[in-house]
């Protein structure tokens, strides 16, 4: 039924279709098990959402206990209880300044809506010539086409290219593929950014970024203190700053927001992803009084933000969203992350010398390990041989559930994972690389 019915995103079906299909039934702690009763880890986290694990009592009370007070009702021009007490727990925790809350249900649509906010807000003011967007090389904000338009991987945004507004982009810095290593990597992306506000800031609206850690672009980690010289030159060219999130957020990279490591708080900061420690589809977009009282008008102004979805500040996401913010305190699971992430550090770091690792990347518990064909070059593996794929399959055989990004093998384990769980998951991880690489396993 699945091969007939389903359609899966980021999926060539006809490989699925000649694959033995993964159908997951239940999970349990930071296990996943299928309808034959396997369990494997969740060394990606569901693709980066899982927090606390699977199952975990106190979300699932949580949804329960809404569930017999109400399941949904609009935010559009009414509250709810759980939106409300959530918003003023996101204003509470989030980088200063950020006071003001926009739900909406995935990382996508919060991206959607701080570029619509930030585009807004330079209307509302009447400075209507800044209108586009600074992106960087390799940026990914999710796959509606506003998000797409500030996306640049070429091999998912290419072919929507005639549907999307242009967009500036400048060098996300990336010390492994740089030829001045982290301080050229650095140097490049702010001369080519100053370059490009020095010229053209009067039409710009905001810069989006992925804040320390570039995701979906190969586990990207930016070196110590460019993400300050960003912020300062944006807001020396009174150009807003976006912080997107997603990926980020809800203690991934060691604190609250990936922002919190450089002190630097943006004008809007999208969230999803963990927001609901991986249970509910909830995101958020948050804004500064600033942006929000460019668009508190009389009616007659038409300064209201026209923007919804049907499901925005849905109670039952934002009732266990708030009981994972509440786990995450009781457990000190933000702190923990400093800890865990340096016995995985420490487990992953012979793999530095095995001839095809290129380049071991890792910030908190978000981890990419880069292949490569030939280590002294950096010559990659050919898109072809799909090492990542394989490397991915043979975590699978021995347990692990994970999915690349290209030749990048990715690792990012739900947060609430045992030194003894990261301990058998890193094992299996450099298992599967070895085998791949240098082992002829070939599936
Ligand atoms: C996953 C992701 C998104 C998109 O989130 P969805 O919920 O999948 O729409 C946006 N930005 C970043 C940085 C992400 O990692």
């Amino acid at each position: 039924m699945d091969k007939a019915f389903l359609w899966h995103p980021f999926t060539q079906m006809k490989d699925y279709n000649n694959s033995d299909p993964l159908i997951i039934e239940r999970g349990e702690g930071v296990k996943l098990y299928d309808v034959q009763g396997r369990g494997y880890y969740d060394g990606f986290s569901s693709v980066w959402l899982n927090v606390h694990g699977h199952n975990v009592p106190e979300l699932n009370e949580a949804i329960v206990a809404q569930l017999g007070r109400v399941a949904h009702s609009t935010l559009l021009g009414m509250a709810n209880v759980p939106a409300v007490e959530l918003a003023a727990k996101l204003a509470a925790i989030a980088p200063e300044g950020l006071n003001k809350v926009f739900y909406s249900d995935s990382g996508a649509t919060g991206v959607e809506i701080a570029l619509k906010m930030a585009f807004q807000y330079w209307h509302n003011r009447g400075q209507i010539g800044k209108r586009s967007f600074i992106t960087m090389n390799e940026a990914y904000h999710g796959d509606t086409i506003g998000a797409v338009s500030v996306g640049a991987i070429p091999l998912y945004h290419e072919v929507f290219r005639p549907l999307l507004f242009p967009s500036h982009t400048v060098p996300y810095p990336f010390p492994y593929r740089h030829p001045g290593g982290a301080e050229g990597a650095v140097e490049t992306t702010l001369s080519e950014l100053r370059k490009l506000l020095e010229a053209k800031a009067g039409e710009i609206a905001a810069l989006i970024v992925e804040p320390i850690v570039q995701g979906a672009s190969g586990i990207v980690v930016m070196p110590e203190g460019c993400l300050r010289e960003i912020a300062a030159l944006c807001r020396q060219y009174d150009v807003l700053l976006i912080a997107d999130e997603v990926a980020t957020g809800f203690g991934r990279t060691g604190r609250m927001f990936a922002c919190n490591h450089e002190d630097v708080s943006p004008d809007l900061m999208v969230v999803g992803k963990g927001l609901t420690g991986g249970y509910l589809p909830v995101a958020a977009t948050l804004a500064t009084d600033e942006i929000y009282d460019a668009f508190y008008a009389d009616y007659e102004e038409r300064k209201t933000f026209f923007h919804g979805h049907s499901y925005t500040g849905n109670p039952l996401g934002c009732a266990v969203a708030l009981a994972s913010l509440k786990l995450m305190e009781e457990r000190r699971l933000v702190e923990s992350v400093e800890a865990k992430a340096a016995l995985v550090a420490r487990k992953l770091a012979p793999l530095a010398d095995w001839p095809h690792v290129g380049d071991i990347r890792q910030k908190g518990l978000i981890v990419g390990i880069e292949l490569v064909r030939n280590k002294a070059t950096k010559e990659p593996y050919d898109w072809a041989e799909r090492i990542g794929v394989r490397a991915s399959q043979r975590a699978r055989e021995l347990g692990m559930l994970t999915r690349p990004l290209g030749n990048v093998c990715v690792f990012i384990p739900p947060l609430a994972s045992t030194e003894t769980e990261l301990d058998e998951m890193t094992d299996i991880l450099a298992q599967a690389i070895r085998d791949v690489t240098e082992g002829g396993w070939d599936g």
